[in-house]
């Protein structure tokens, strides 16, 4: 007989992670009468979902049909494939897309979420299905998240660091090993014990920031590739699942954002201008040729890959009207000279040290495709209230990928129990979110994250 395990504390179910992912799932599973604890390495709740931009997909909504929009799960389902390479798991995706609409109903219905009037439209998405919470932030859907989590009196233990997952001797999970008073700096606490009646889920987020981690998988995204994400983005849980063999999907599929500034940390605030409104209403040129090379309305691993195959930041250009039209306001970016306006498109060729006529050629030709409504060099898709970059002022932006979000992760079936190599479940582990792999394939579109935790946190905190 084994020595008897002492155990600090016990649950029905243990949560890792206080992201969107973490907190639905806590929500959930604390709603169908299960005895709650949500777990944080950090001292404060929110992941990378805090500094998302909170904006979240989903077809055939009442917001699309008051604009006229048409859609459908399907159109959602085939974007999702094209942009994933044909490599998303199947059965994966059509959860995610046909739950959505009611994730994104779950938002405002359960938590009083403010969104934006607006649905818009990003790489890779044949119509606009994408919608943002008022002040363009997550943190609004974090805060609803956090007041609901509260309201049920679920508790958020705050620095508290998973370690490992514990198992009996047939591989169900009794538990996990934590470092209470965890501190991030030096990654040392107070080693706890926790045990789980019905098990754990796995809501930790992804790897962009561990740099050993993701440049095994994808040798380019060494330290000198920034990253969108918080630092604390690591895998140290992913580890520990398939130290106890979980299967892992596609950790080479990391994303790269085309939309981040070389002349800003993090994300920033040159983001807001380069994906809602350059990309849409501009165009970019690679400042060696003066010429457009790419759709910018591609999906992300397109024009991530087209610019950083230049070698160089490359420039996104828009007008005066598309700024004013799109209704962004993007004076922080221009605030901090990441977004940079000219008078003149001569002005802008000569600051970026372009050859004047070459850019004003390739001006006059983009515009000439937005005129006649198809784009006869890249095929991107003319927006119907796209118009010419013609109006003074210009605005322009240096543009060089960041890792943005992983693809990889977790494999899960359709009610969130990760699943080993052999494809058996594992008894009483369940995952959701960023930390899963699978739905997105190659490459992500934007908004379809938040879109998958949601779904997925639901899942799993219902089915544990
Ligand atoms: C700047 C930015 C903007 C984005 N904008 C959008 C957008 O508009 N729309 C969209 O769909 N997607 C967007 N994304 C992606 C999306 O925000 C994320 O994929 C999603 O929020 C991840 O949620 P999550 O709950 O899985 O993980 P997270 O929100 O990252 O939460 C994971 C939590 O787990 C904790 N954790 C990790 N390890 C441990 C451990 N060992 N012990 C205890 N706790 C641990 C972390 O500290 C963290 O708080 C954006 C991402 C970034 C970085």
């Amino acid at each position: 007989m084994g020595k008897e395990i002492q155990w600090n504390d016990q649950v029905d179910v243990l949560i890792v992670g206080s992201g969107f992912a973490g907190l639905t799932a806590a929500i959930e599973a604390c709603e169908s009468g299960k005895d709650v604890v949500i777990i944080e390495k950090m001292k404060r709740a929110g992941g990378n979902s805090v500094i998302s931009d909170g904006g979240i997909a989903a077809p055939g909504t009442k917001l699309q049909k008051k604009r006229g929009i048409e859609d459908s799960e399907k159109m959602m389902y085939d974007d999702m494939l094209k942009a994933g390479l044909g490599l998303n798991h199947p059965n994966l995706l059509r959860t995610v897309v046909s739950n959505a609409r009611g994730a994104f109903e779950w938002t405002l219905d359960a938590l009083d979420v403010p969104y934006l009037d607006r649905v818009d439209i990003f790489g890779g998405h044949s119509v606009p299905r994408c919608y943002t919470p008022e002040g363009v932030t997550g943190g609004t859907i974090l805060k609803k998240l956090l007041q609901k989590v509260d309201e049920l009196g679920i508790p958020i233990l705050y620095s508290t660091s998973f370690r490992s997952i514990m198992t009996d001797e047939q591989g169900h999970v009794t538990g996990g090993n934590v470092l209470k008073e965890y501190d991030y700096k030096t990654d040392t606490g107070i080693p706890a014990k926790i045990k789980t009646k019905r098990g754990i889920i796995l809501a930790s987020g992804g790897y962009g920031a561990d740099v050993p981690f993701r440049s095994i998988q994808d040798p380019r995204l060494d330290e000198t590739i920034q990253t969108t994400n918080k630092p604390f983005a690591t895998a140290e849980v992913l580890r520990a699942a398939l130290s106890i063999n979980a299967a892992s999907v596609q950790l080479s599929h990391i994303q790269l954002g085309a939309w981040s500034s070389p002349d800003e940390h993090g994300f920033g605030h040159g983001p807001l201008f380069a994906d809602y409104i350059l990309f849409q209403y501009g165009m970019i040129v690679d400042p060696h040729t003066g010429e457009r090379f790419v759709n910018e309305l591609g999906d992300r691993k397109q024009s991530a890959d087209a610019i950083l195959r230049t070698g160089h930041p490359c420039i996104g250009i828009a007008d005066d009207r598309s700024v004013k039209y799109s209704g962004w306001d993007i004076s922080k970016a221009i605030r901090k000279g990441v977004v940079r306006t000219f008078d003149s498109v001569d002005d802008l060729a000569a600051f970026y040290d372009m050859n004047t006529a070459v850019l004003q050629a390739s001006i006059g030709r983009y515009n000439g495709f937005v005129q006649k409504g198809t784009d006869d060099d890249f095929q991107k898709p003319i927006v119907d209230d796209a118009s010419p970059i013609e109006n003074a002022p210009f605005y322009a932006m240096r543009l060089w990928p960041k890792v943005h979000f992983t693809m990889g992760g977790l494999s899960i079936n359709e009610r969130s129990q990760v699943l080993d190599f052999s494809g058996n479940t594992v008894d009483g582990l369940y995952a959701a979110g960023e930390v899963v792999g699978g739905v997105h394939g190659a490459s992500r579109l934007g908004s379809c994250a938040i879109t998958e935790c949601i779904v997925f946190g639901r899942i799993s905190g219902q089915n544990i």
